[in-house]
C-alpha cells in the first residue's frame, strides 16, 4: 500500500488539487492530513470541504485551531492575524466546529500523526534541528510519525542516537524510529515554490518526497483579489 502524507495546505487550492493529482498518477491508494488545512491563502472553505469529501484522516493545526476558535488574535503577527480574521469571515459554523473538533495526534495505520510535537502538541513547537526532536521520541510509540508545521521537509531518525538524514527517498530501516516532517503542500518555506508531500510506501519501507509545480499565478490573484496582505501572494514565488 502506497499513502500520501501532507499538510499545511493554508488554503491554495491550486496547490491541493495538484497534489492529489500526482499522488493518483503515484498509484497512491490512502490519503492523511497533518493540519493547518487553512489560513494564509483564498481559499479555505473549497480546501476543508475537498479534506472532507474524501475523508481524509487529519489533525489539528495552529490554524485550524486560530480559525476555528473566537480568541483575540492581538497577540499574532499582523499578517497571519489579518489572514485568520478573513479566514474565519469565509467558513460557515459547520466548517468551524469540524475543525474544532479535530484531535492533535491519531495513530493511522501503523504510523501516528501529529501538526507540531508528541511531546507537547498544544504547544505547537518548532522542530527545526535534532535537538528539538530528542523530546519528541520519548513520546513516539510508532516507528514512524509525521508532523507539518515548520513548512520545511527534515527526515529525523532514532537509533543509538538522534540524527537528521536527507529528506529525500529514504529507506527505513527496521531497528530505527523516525519522525518526518512532510513539508508544506501550500506555502513552502525551503526556498523552492512547488508543494511538497511525502508518498509511505508500507510494502516497500521507503519513503519519498515529491515537489509538484502548481497553477500558482492564479493563487495569487486570489489572494490578491480577496483583499488579504499582498505579501502572503509575493512568498509563494520565493518559497518563503
Ligand atoms: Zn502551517
Amino acid at each position: 500500500m502506497r499513502t500520501a502524507i501532507f499538510g499545511d495546505i493554508h488554503a491554495n487550492l491550486e496547490a491541493l488539487d495538484a497534489v492529489l493529482a500526482d499522488a493518483a498518477e503515484q498509484k497512491v491508494e490512502k490519503f492523511v492530513c497533518l493540519g493547518d488545512i487553512v489560513g494564509y491563502n483564498a481559499d479555505p472553505a473549497a480546501c476543508l470541504k475537498k479534506i472532507q469529501e474524501m475523508d481524509i484522516p487529519t489533525v489539528k493545526g495552529n490554524h485550524d485551531h486560530d480559525a476555528s476558535e473566537n480568541h483575540s488574535l492581538d497577540s499574532m503577527n499582523p499578517i497571519a492575524a489579518t489572514a485568520l480574521q478573513w479566514t474565519r469571515d469565509q467558513l460557515d459554523d459547520d466548517q468551524r466546529l469540524w475543525l474544532k473538533r479535530l484531535r492533535m495526534v491519531r495513530q493511522v495505520t501503523d504510523f501516528t500523526i501529529v501538526h507540531s510535537t508528541l511531546d507537547q502538541p498544544l504547544h505547537w513547537n518548532y522542530v527545526t534541528n535534532r535537538f528539538d526532536a530528542m523530546s519528541n521520541f520519548s513520546y513516539q510509540f510508532t516507528q514512524l510519525c509525521f508532523h507539518g508545521h515548520t513548512h520545511v521537509p527534515r527526515v529525523y531518525m532514532k537509533s543509538d542516537k538522534v540524527q537528521e538524514v536527507p529528506a529525500e527517498s529514504v529507506s527505513i530501516e527496521a531497528d530505527a524510529k523516525y519522525f518526518v516532517n512532510v513539508g508544506s503542500v501550500g506555502q513552502p518555506r525551503d526556498g523552492d515554490w512547488r508543494a511538497c508531500y511525502c508518498i509511505y510506501d508500507h510494502e516497500e519501507k521507503l519513503l519519498t518526497f515529491r515537489r509538484v509545480e502548481y497553477d500558482i499565478e492564479t493563487t495569487r490573484e486570489k489572494i490578491l483579489a480577496a483583499n488579504l496582505p499582498p505579501m502572503l501572494a509575493d512568498r509563494l514565488l520565493d518559497g518563503r
